[in-house]
């Protein structure tokens, strides 16, 4: 259960201090999938707002290492959480697009007490699994939608004609019902929604037969999406008004689009970042040169100079995986370098090492 009353990072993704990479994504993960505002049931939108925080700050060792001395102080001023993609964005906007469609006063409430109550479209989310190439560029997904929408037979009346809307006789097209009570203490009235056209005040003589009355139906869709360059494992992106149709004049919900990027076995990404090692041997090192690499577009040339030594990086720069929002910009391409001490000499090999070895003592080289 994540705390919300709790912002320490580490208990909101209900992970230890020492977790690592892994542990505090797929924490996120799950917890982002629970407290998502789409999920019926357990969906907390202030919750998942936190939890996108946490995770923006814990994800990237740079930001974690401030937190962890100096706590969430120590981050204002930086963009943790602030990027427009990343996390729960857009979150901020549904009270815009709640204030276009009703105005001023729809958040107040009480304004309207008669009449169906304009409500807005249910979200939905659709995972999106990218390959781990995938964001070197924008892609095009085909993605399966099946929302409500409005009925075309009926044109969102849920009546074959006008003329079939008829008013609800319970409650005289009101919406409410009002019962009486007599108590010791005197009379009471009580208003409630009306059972029998639940709020509408209208009754439909002759359902459309294509939505049964209910003026909308879902309609399996297939839209072409743009997943920007430069997207990583668990961003999510908002498809808005993509959801089901609101109704009573209520605006449509957002589709909600959970993006997987798949690893890759040699390659590290880390944002735009990669880091990847190279294996060579004792003379290699010694002498340098170039290698062949895999790179993000394939192959790369790498210059390694004479010398190096075993654990050292070279950075290419602009090789990394494009920034989000910010496509012409590139990470860096990072390279370890490991030296491989070589096992099992035959005898030759040997005799060549220890001439080299007496070579270097008598020039008083140590290594
Ligand atoms: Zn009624
Ligand atoms: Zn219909």
């Amino acid at each position: 259960m994540v705390a919300t009353s709790n912002n320490n990072f580490y208990d909101l993704l209900g992970v230890s201090k020492d977790a690592d990479e892994k542990d505090i994504k797929s924490a996120y993960k799950k917890a982002a999938r629970k407290y998502h505002p789409d999920n019926s049931e357990t969906g907390n939108e202030e919750t998942f707002k936190k939890l996108s925080e946490a995770y923006e700050v814990l994800k990237d060792p740079n930001k974690r290492a401030i937190y962890d001395q100096y706590g969430a102080e120590g981050l204002k001023g930086s963009s943790a959480g602030a990027s427009g993609f990343s996390g729960a964005a857009g979150f901020e906007d549904l009270g815009d697009i709640f204030s276009s469609f009703f105005g001023q006063g729809f958040s107040s409430g009480g304004a309207r007490s008669r009449g169906p109550r304009a409500t807005r479209g249910e979200d939905h989310t659709v995972e999106v699994n990218l390959k781990f190439l995938d964001p070197l560029s924008e892609t095009k997904k085909k993605i399966k939608l099946n929302p409500l929408v409005v009925c075309s037979s009926c044109n969102g009346l849920g009546a074959k004609k006008p003329e079939d809307i008829v008013t609800c006789g319970t409650c005289a097209g009101v919406g409410q019902v009002s019962t009486v009570q007599n108590t010791i203490l005197g009379q009471f009235r009580q208003t409630s929604t009306c059972p029998d056209c639940r709020g509408t005040g209208k009754k439909i003589k002759n359902p459309c037969g294509d939505c049964r009355g209910k003026g909308q139906k879902r309609e399996n869709k297939e839209v072409e999406v743009t997943i920007p360059a430069g997207i990583f494992d668990g961003a999510t992106l908002r498809l808005s008004g993509m959801g089901d149709a609101g109704t009573h004049g209520g605006p449509p919900g957002d589709i909600y689009l959970y993006i997987n990027v798949e690893e890759n076995p040699t390659m590290k990404r880390e944002n735009a970042d990669v880091l990847t090692e190279i294996d060579i041997g004792f003379a290699e090192a010694a002498l340098g040169g170039d290698f062949d690499i895999k790179s993000l577009e394939g192959s790369e040339k790498l210059k390694i100079k004479a010398g190096v030594q075993s654990g050292e990086i070279i950075t290419l720069k602009d090789k990394g995986f494009p920034v989000l929002n910010n496509a012409k910009r590139r990470g860096s391409y990072y390279v370890k370098v490991n030296v491989v001490t070589p096992k099992n000499l035959s005898s030759e090999e040997k005799k060549l090492f220890k001439e080299l070895q007496e070579l270097r003592r008598n020039k008083d080289i140590k290594v």
